[in-house]
């Protein structure tokens, strides 16, 4: 049974959390969280221009980008924060505990270790960089939904800017 849960949790290529477990949890969590005025924060990921990098080094080449860069995203941040592969190349992560400050740092240090990966895939070498919008969870959130979309509305904003960055969503006022 225990074998079966995994399963049903899992994203297989990449071995994090898929769409439908990182929601559940995020949904758990935030509750916590709110009931105990604790601070989160989460980064949406999305891998820039990912279509050129199919294109160049196949689909097993952009499967095999996809795995690395989830690695990465494991051991760039701690134990006790959540990363979740959301479905193609968008991934996010869950940071609880974490004020805005603290969530840019770790955003930044995700950008720069991206921007000096290189990735051996069989058809050769890829290199990548990421975009990352970043959302506050705000007292009254009372679904998940209202902080995916903020994280989401940074992202495009970051897209925007110019690809290879972090925005955050600004709601005039931030924790600091
Ligand atoms: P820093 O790397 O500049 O991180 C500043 C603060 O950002 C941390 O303060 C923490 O509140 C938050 N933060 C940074 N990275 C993460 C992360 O991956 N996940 C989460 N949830 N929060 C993160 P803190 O904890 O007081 O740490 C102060 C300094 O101690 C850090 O400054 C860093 O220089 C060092 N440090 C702490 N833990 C580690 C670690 O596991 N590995 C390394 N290499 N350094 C660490
Ligand atoms: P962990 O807390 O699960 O963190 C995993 C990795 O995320 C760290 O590997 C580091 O690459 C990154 N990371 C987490 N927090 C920070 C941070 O605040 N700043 C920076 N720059 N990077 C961070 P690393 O450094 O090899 O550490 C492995 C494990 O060693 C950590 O796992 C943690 O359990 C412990 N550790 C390392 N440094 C500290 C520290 O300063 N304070 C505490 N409490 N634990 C630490």
């Amino acid at each position: 049974e225990e074998k079966l849960n995994r399963l049903a949790t899992t994203d297989s290529l990449t071995g994090l959390c898929n769409r439908r477990a990182f929601m559940q949890t995020l949904e758990t969590e935030l509750g916590r969280y709110r009931r105990y005025g604790k601070h989160a924060s989460l980064l949406m990921l999305d891998l820039d221009h990912f279509k050129t990098i199919n294109d160049t080094h196949g689909h097993a080449g952009g499967d095999e980008v996809l795995r690395y860069f989830a690695m990465l995203l494991q051991e760039t941040v701690r134990e006790t924060d959540l990363p979740g592969r959301l479905g193609g190349e968008e991934f996010a992560v869950l940071l609880p505990e974490t004020k805005v400050s603290s969530a840019l740092v770790i955003a930044e240090r995700l950008l720069r270790k991206v921007r000096e990966t290189v990735v051996w895939t069989h058809a050769g070498t890829a290199s990548f960089t990421v975009s990352i919008g970043l959302g506050v969870m705000q007292p009254e959130d009372s679904t998940p939904d209202s902080l995916l979309a903020r994280a989401d509305a940074a992202l495009y904003r970051a897209k925007d800017n110019g690809r290879d960055r972090v925005e955050v969503y600004s709601l005039g006022q931030h924790d600091k």
